[in-house]
């Protein structure tokens, strides 16, 4: 069935992700006429290649070690068999029922859903594949990012980036993975974890550039504890295939052979193609869209949300974006999002929780600072006889006594740092945490039960 394309609408939305589906959905139940274009899959990154199937392939790949550990709690688990292809397509199936539900949460409201490229032809003219026009009121764009590979290196065509991860035909037995975001990590963890033998290239010093270093630290440490081949300094400079396998030349003069190839080595705005210049909407300097606090960018009826502006590129952001925008617009109310605090995670192995500044951030910008940190064998180790510790850390403003950021390494650290988040948020104080009673027995009683700083600075300047 070919949706009708209408001829006018108050808002058009270019991009059915995260921050377009909710400002969409959010602006039709306010009484807006919208239309949203998309040219893939509604839903965006995080539902179709990003946090969601991504996620069900991080549960898949910590079976291996629940098998594992289950021995020494007196469990006899017969050799366990992983199958990629059952794997994948109950991951598709879940997929597409989210699709599904992200159509009709759309469709309820009112909003019209055009399954095409959208660009811009002027200021209040949108052009679909089809050379339909439509006209609208204000245009929100909302097209999200996509992989970067890097620059041209021979054999380029054999790389494959996380979209393709997804859609693999067989596990690779063995995996070259370039890139030390949080991308890299993950799929590192979740390929190791399903079976496959991983070596991961990253140019820089250590993985996870702009965390705090002993998260850095600790979870390279943990990786390579679990096999994980980190190779840092290094940097992929050819791919050659032959047969199946994979020839990786670094520019260290390593050759590493491997079945494929991934490079997770950051993501670029889609913006390419959108006729932006044509209609006058600027660019920042971190190359995403340009915009105010309300989301406007220099066309004051075009507004852009979400990865495309390229500042926090996570879900709930263009998501909150998305909704404040649709407010702003047509609720009467206007709405600016506050980007601080914003809680983060890594699904690696093990799983890192962060929110707030990191030590190094605290030190630039506060006088004197308190570190609580503390590192330990969490209890289902003792049994199962892992080899792996936890990390928790506290950041602390020494004068106010402000927790000022929280960082954990281990399992649970998502789900722990969402609550901490709140509190953080809220501008809780260290005496508050250590009025807050333990939880036992549990991991996350550690941070409200850590009494002395593991280091203080300017304490010396300020006495
Ligand atoms: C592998 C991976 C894992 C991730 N994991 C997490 C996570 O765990 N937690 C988290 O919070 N975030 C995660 N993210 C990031 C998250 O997916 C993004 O921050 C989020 O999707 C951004 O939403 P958005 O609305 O800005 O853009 P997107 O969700 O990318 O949506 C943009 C949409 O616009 C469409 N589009 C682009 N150009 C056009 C055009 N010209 N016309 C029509 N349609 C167009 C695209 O097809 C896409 O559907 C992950 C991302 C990746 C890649």
């Amino acid at each position: 069935m070919t949706t009708a394309v209408p001829a006018e609408v108050d808002l058009f939305v270019i991009g059915a992700g995260s921050g377009g589906v909710r400002a969409a959905r959010i602006a039709a139940a306010h009484g807006a006429k919208v239309a949203v274009a998309e040219e893939y899959r509604v839903g965006g990154t995080c539902v179709i290649r990003g946090c969601v199937p991504k996620k069900l392939l991080v549960y898949a790949s910590r079976f291996a070690h629940e098998f594992e550990d289950a021995a020494g709690f007196g469990w006899t688990v017969p050799q366990p068999a992983f199958d990629w292809a059952t794997l994948i397509a109950n991951k598709d199936k879940e997929i597409d029922r989210l699709e599904r539900a992200y159509v009709a949460n759309l469709e309820k409201p009112g909003v019209v859903i055009l399954r095409s490229r959208a660009v811009l032809a002027d200021p209040h003219t949108v052009r679909l594949a089809g050379g339909e026009t439509v006209r609208a009121a204000h245009i929100l764009i909302a097209t999200g990012g996509a992989p970067s590979l890097g620059g041209p290196i021979p054999g380029r065509e054999h790389i494959i980036s996380s979209n393709e991860a997804f859609h693999l035909p067989a596990l690779p037995p063995r995996i070259l993975i370039q890139g030390g975001g949080y991308i890299a990590v993950e799929f590192a963890g979740i390929f190791a974890g399903l079976g496959s033998a991983v070596t991961l290239v990253y140019r820089g010093t250590n993985i996870l550039r702009g965390f705090d270093d002993d998260v850095r630290t600790h979870l390279r440490a943990e990786m390579e504890r679990h096999g994980i081949a980190i190779l840092t300094g290094d940097t992929v400079v050819g791919v050659e295939q032959a047969g199946g396998a994979h020839t990786v030349a670094l520019a260290g003069g390593k050759r590493i052979e491997v079945d494929r190839v991934m490079f997770a080595t950051g993501r670029k705005p889609n913006i390419a193609g959108l006729g932006l210049e044509k209609v006058g909407v600027r660019l920042a300097d971190n190359g995403g869209i340009a915009v105010d606090e309300f989301s406007r960018t220099s066309v004051p009826h075009i507004y852009a949300v979400g990865d495309v502006t390229n500042r926090i590129n996570l879900t709930p952001v263009a998501i909150r974006e998305g909704h404040a925008l649709a407010d702003t617009i047509f609720g009467n109310r206007p709405t600016k999002v506050d980007h601080a605090h914003v809680p983060s995670a890594v699904f690696s192995e093990p799983e890192v929780g962060v929110v707030g500044l990191t030590e190094t951030q605290a030190r630039e910008r506060h006088a004197r600072i308190d570190i609580y940190k503390s590192t330990f064998r969490p209890m289902k180790a003792t049994l199962s006889g892992r080899e792996t510790r936890m990390l928790m850390k506290l950041v602390v403003d020494g004068t106010s006594g402000r927790v000022l950021g929280c960082h954990i390494v281990g399992e649970g650290a998502a789900e722990m740092i969402q609550m901490v988040a709140i509190a953080v948020k809220m501008g809780a104080t260290k005496a508050d945490f250590d009025a807050t009673m333990a939880l036992h027995p549990t991991a996350a009683e550690e941070l409200v039960t850590m009494r002395t700083p593991t280091a203080r600075y300017g304490v010396e300047a300020a006495e």
